[in-house]
């Protein structure tokens, strides 16, 4: 920091700030962690001076011999620690994964059978009417995913985000009286709209999904499957999900982030079978610009680190602790979606406290308690006020709380919920963003918390 500072004291100070608020909330966000120090040590180095486009060993500049070795170490603990055929550890972020993937699905499933039919080597070597044709049908093919507000991502077919324009979409939910999801409606989607990919995966449910069942239906119309394991994917690599709940052996195509549940620095991943190898490879300059080497390194030694015994016993963890989360509210009268968790997410519907998602975040943040607001399937307050909280335990766990303080968690979130109150509009109406939450309470919860 004494080195930053010389040049300019605002970032030092902020990312001195920083450390101490993350050191004195409670980190429940369900798509953060801790990473190791020698995760967050390796993406401080000089590879981050190195630019490196193409793949390990074939690039478009020269000198990337050092940055070889790191992708090809990433790739390589990927591969082991998941099971995979193929990975590519280039991906700057989750949503850059999941753009890779449906370019290397349009390429491989598009456009390399329309330049074998017309006996040309890449699209360079096309005329003008058939380059037409094809860049037509590119952008006339259909995605399923699952819809946000049911607990999919926006990259998963949502209509404003580049996946729903570059596809014709369509979406499935959950049952609206379980909350859980129904794979025959699923299928019944799939038959009718017959998608070249079908999506799964999710940032806000809380269970978990048979993706035997998903490859079944996507094998019956055609589809790609591709899961996004962004989420969970600390729990595959932990081997808590395993047999039908593990991605891998399933889907044609996986992504996840390596941040979350993983426990990595900032990045994407991309899992792949032989058949869809060497058009994911092509991500890189097909769809991101320069890899960051820095960051490709800092993957490969936060793999490296998923492949030692604790970290099964940390994920394990992770699941058990959002049990003990799950059922600390529920003890406490408090509605969950689903009625509980299997994996590392809790889902808290908030409106039985009279509150809306935004007013229980910010409500919770006065009292150090770090969480984001979240839609609840067929929400009334729409996606930005909201009526959910979302919990995640992945960052708790590494800091090492178990069964007790998770349990305390739940306690203390309750007593902050049940003392904050709406506010009134200028005209008399609850605010749907405004509240009051009780005086002393968020002394009493900060307190509490720095005791665990
Ligand atoms: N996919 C899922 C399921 C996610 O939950 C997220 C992040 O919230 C992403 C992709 C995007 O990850 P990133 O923010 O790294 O682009």
């Amino acid at each position: 920091l004494e080195v930053i500072g010389a040049v300019e004291p605002r970032v030092a100070e902020a990312t001195r700030q920083e450390l101490a608020d993350q050191r004195s909330s409670l980190k429940l966000i369900a798509s953060e962690n801790y990473a190791s120090p020698a995760v967050l040590l390796t993406m401080g180095t000089w590879f981050s001076d190195k630019y490196a486009e193409g793949t390990v060993g074939h690039r478009f500049y020269a000198g990337c011999q050092n940055v070889d070795t790191v992708e090809a170490l990433a790739a390589e603990h990927a591969r082991e620690l998941f099971g995979a055929e193929y990975a590519y550890a280039q991906p700057h972020s989750g949503i850059d994964a999941n753009l890779v993937a449906f370019w290397s699905i349009l390429a491989h499933r598009v456009e390399a059978p329309a330049l074998e039919k017309l006996g040309a080597k890449n699209v360079n070597e096309l005329t003008e009417a058939d380059w037409e044709s094809l860049r037509h049908d590119l952008g006339n093919q259909r995605l399923l995913g699952m819809s946000l507000d049911a607990g999919g991502h926006l990259t998963h077919g949502f209509r404003p985000n580049i996946s729903g324009k570059m596809f014709h979409q369509q979406q499935y939910g959950t049952d609206p009286a379980t909350g859980l999801l129904d794979y025959d409606v699923v299928a019944a989607k799939a038959r009718e709209f017959k998608p070249l990919v079908l999506v799964a995966g999710y940032s806000a449910y809380p269970r978990r999904v048979d993706f035997a069942k998903m490859r079944e239906i996507a094998d019956e119309v055609g589809a790609t499957l591709m899961v996004d394991m962004a989420h969970f994917a600390g729990l595959v690599a932990g081997k808590v999900f395993t047999g039908d709940e593990d991605p891998v052996p399933h889907a044609h195509i996986v992504t996840t982030t390596t941040h979350k549940s993983l426990r990595g620095p900032r990045g994407g991943l991309v899992l792949a079978t032989e058949e869809y190898a060497p058009s994911v490879d092509r991500g890189c300059p097909m769809v991101l610009g320069g890899p960051l080497s820095h960051v490709m390194a800092a993957k490969a030694v936060a793999l490296a680190e998923a492949r030692q015994p604790e970290f099964r016993t940390y994920a394990q963890d992770v699941a058990d602790n959002a049990k003990s989360l799950a059922e600390g509210f529920l003890t406490r009268d408090a509605t969950l979606v689903t009625g509980g968790t299997d994996n590392h997410i809790v889902l808290l519907d908030v409106s039985s406290f009279g509150l809306t998602g935004r007013q229980a975040e910010s409500a919770l943040l006065e009292a150090g308690v770090v969480t984001n607001r979240n839609s609840v399937p067929s929400d009334a307050n729409g996606a930005w006020y909201t009526s959910g909280i979302r919990f995640g335990t992945p960052a708790l766990t590494t800091r090492g709380f178990g069964a007790t303080e998770f349990d305390r968690v739940a306690e203390l979130v309750v007593e902050v919920l049940r003392n904050t109150e709406p506010t009134t509009t200028s005209k008399g109406e609850p605010s749907k963003a405004s509240y009051k939450l009780a005086d002393g309470v968020a002394d009493r919860v900060r307190a509490a918390s720095a005791e665990m």
